[in-house]
């Protein structure tokens, strides 16, 4: 049997390394020269920078993959436990360390809040508990199917309801479990995680600290294209094939099923096709004539971001490999990035620095930054405008804090607005995750992961079911399998 997928993101990836130990002889095309779509890395001068995401969690999802295929993770995919996950630098001049072992963490607490740590630490059992509750129902399983439903896990969710937020909004329940401003904005900012705004979005979105505080953050060895890199090799190492600069230009269909695609090299026959593009683009371009679910694609997109990719001349002592500049103005900033008001003029700035675990990634002496704020997804704006003003700001903003004047730093520089974000990778207005996830119903608004129309058409990756983020991406893959392991192809 012949499995074709439409795109070498982390999703596609894990999809074809799945379908080829189901026995599938799979082929993935790729309409870009490289693999890893968002995932994915390039240089400018001597830097390495990563292009999209710097945040690892659950390696584990990685980690599956390799044994899968009979492989040793801790030889193919060496990574990293980080022992302070992210330091925050709020604008009175506060900095917060996040550490990951709990007493270290609770000195931290008390130390710069002046709060109980006990109340940081019931915070996070609350995440935990929601994780317990929730992730299994809403993460690991197709949610179109009676029944998953029909468990167990269910039946704990539902008695735990009370417990899992799903009345309040993100901001309200923090401030009425944690009360200090500072740490609420500390939590807020996990919203962030999906793109979401936490003075809209539900307080379940407080089952993403456990991931980073309960499970941990990691930094694969390399830095983060070594996750895409690793699977692109144990994908050939599974048979494999890829065509890259071979866009898909439709999903051929024969009768309601599946026949195959069409790229520059002709058509390609194959019984199943799993489309990682974007699903709004994956139904309007590569299905045109077909019924589309204009509900699900009109839903509300996630936030997009900036990105400066910045050598740096020098390094900072002070900085660690994320580090957070918080806004002033939380809220104000929000409405900027939902698009309800004016980008914001005091953004919160996260910059990544891997060369502080990477020797590599910088020539000696120097740093290589990642610096990225939130914004709107694509509307059109005049984003070379957008970006100059914001990259006078953040320069200003982080001068500031650092005490250096940090554009007489910069040695070698490079952009990423939502425009170049939607044509490098296809995703629907430059949106970082898929859909967001701001409402109560986000998750049962996202695509499915299987055609309901179409029979042996399947879909992975960032803007269908479970959602965006790398943790999620590979869950789709692992969905997509098990629909298909039960499914009569
Ligand atoms: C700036 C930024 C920061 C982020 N930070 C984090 C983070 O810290 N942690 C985290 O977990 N996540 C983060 N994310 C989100 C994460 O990167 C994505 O959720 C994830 O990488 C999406 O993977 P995907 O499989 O959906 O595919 P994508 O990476 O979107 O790739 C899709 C691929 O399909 C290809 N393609 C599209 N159309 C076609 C076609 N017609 N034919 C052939 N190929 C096609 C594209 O070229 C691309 O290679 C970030 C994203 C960005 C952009």
């Amino acid at each position: 049997m012949k499995a074709i997928v439409i795109g070498s993101g982390i999703a596609g990836l894990a999809t074809a390394i799945r379908l080829a130990r189901m026995g599938y002889h799979t082929q993935v095309f790729e309409a870009n020269s490289f693999v890893g779509g968002k995932l994915s890395e390039f240089n400018i001068n001597g830097f390495r920078f990563d292009r999209g995401p710097s945040l690892f969690t659950m390696p584990q999802l990685v980690e599956e993959l390799f044994e899968l295929c009979g492989k040793n993770p801790a030889v193919e995919f060496p990574y990293i436990k980080l022992d302070e996950s992210c330091r925050y630098f709020y604008a009175d001049g506060t900095l917060f360390r996040s550490f990951h072992e709990t007493s270290k963490l609770s000195q931290e607490v008390e130390e710069v809040f002046q709060v109980d740590a006990q109340v940081f630490l019931k915070h996070l059992q609350r995440s935990k508990n929601m994780h317990q509750y929730l992730s299994n129902i809403f993460m690991e399983r197709s949610l179109h199917r009676l029944k998953n439903y029909l468990n167990t896990d269910t039946l704990k969710a539902v008695a735990h309801i009370p417990q899992l937020g799903l009345f309040d909004r993100l901001h309200d329940y923090h401030t009425k479990h944690i009360k200090h401003p500072k740490l609420v904005q500390y939590f807020n900012r996990f919203a962030t995680y999906n793109g979401s705004n936490p003075y809209k979005a539900p307080a379940t979105l407080h089952i993403i600290p456990h991931l980073e505080h309960g499970i941990g953050a990691f930094f694969p060895k390399n830095g983060m294209h070594q996750i895409t890199n690793s699977l692109y090799q144990l994908a050939q190492q599974c048979g494999v094939q890829f065509h890259f600069n071979t866009p898909v230009t439709s999903i051929v269909t024969h009768k309601q099923k599946v026949s195959g695609v069409q790229t520059q090299l002709g058509f390609t026959e194959a019984e199943v096709v799993v489309s990682n593009m974007d699903i709004y683009h994956t139904y309007k371009k590569l299905m045109p004539q077909t019924k589309h679910p204009e509900n699900i694609l009109k839903q509300e997109k996630s936030s997009s971001a900036l990105i400066f990719y910045w050598g740096i001349k020098t390094t900072f002592n002070k900085l660690g490999l994320h580090n957070i500049f918080f806004s002033e103005d939380y809220k104000r900033e929000f409405e900027g990035i939902s698009g309800e008001k004016e980008m914001h003029d005091d953004p919160t700035v996260y910059v990544n620095i891997t060369s502080k675990h990477c020797k590599t990634d910088a020539p000696q002496g120097m740093e290589n930054w990642f610096v990225m704020i939130n914004v709107p997804h694509n509307n059109g704006q005049n984003w070379e405008q957008l970006m100059a003003r914001a990259r006078q700001n953040i320069i200003q903003k982080l001068s500031n804090i650092l005490k250096v004047n940090i554009a007489e730093q910069i040695v070698a520089e490079q952009h990423w607005t939502p425009q170049g974000i939607e044509s490098l990778t296809s995703s629907y207005k430059g949106a970082l995750y898929g859909n967001a996830s701001n409402s109560k119903m986000s998750a049962f608004l996202r695509h499915r992961n299987q055609s309901a129309t179409c029979k042996n058409l399947y879909f992975c990756g960032g803007s269908v079911h479970p959602g965006g983020g790398i943790p999620l991406c590979l869950l789709s893959a692992k969905i997509v399998a098990d629909l298909l392991a039960s499914a009569e192809v």
